[in-house]
């Protein structure tokens, strides 16, 4: 019954060793999450948008592609080289 007690015990350390580590606190998840929540949320906008029509607006590749250029008319390798007539 010993050896029980101190299974539980150990796992219930493990855990708190687990929250405190980086990635596993709650707090700091929900920062991270809500970030890419929002990410999420202007990609959900755009594509339910008038620009719906659009291809480009639906392809999370040019979407990425923006976000990391930070040039709202970039787009992905795809659709760059649709839009030159490839
Ligand atoms: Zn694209």
């Amino acid at each position: 019954m010993t050896s029980n007690r101190e299974k539980k015990r150990s796992i219930k350390q493990g855990v708190e060793e687990l929250r405190s580590k980086t990635g596993w606190d709650p707090t700091s998840f929900t920062a991270k999450s809500s970030e890419e929540q929002l990410r999420d949320l202007n990609q959900e906008k755009r594509t339910s948008t008038i620009y719906d029509d659009e291809t480009d607006s639906k392809c999370s590749e040019c979407l990425k592609c923006r976000q990391e250029s930070g040039d709202p008319t970039a787009l992905c390798e795809t659709h760059l080289t649709e839009a030159m007539g490839f």
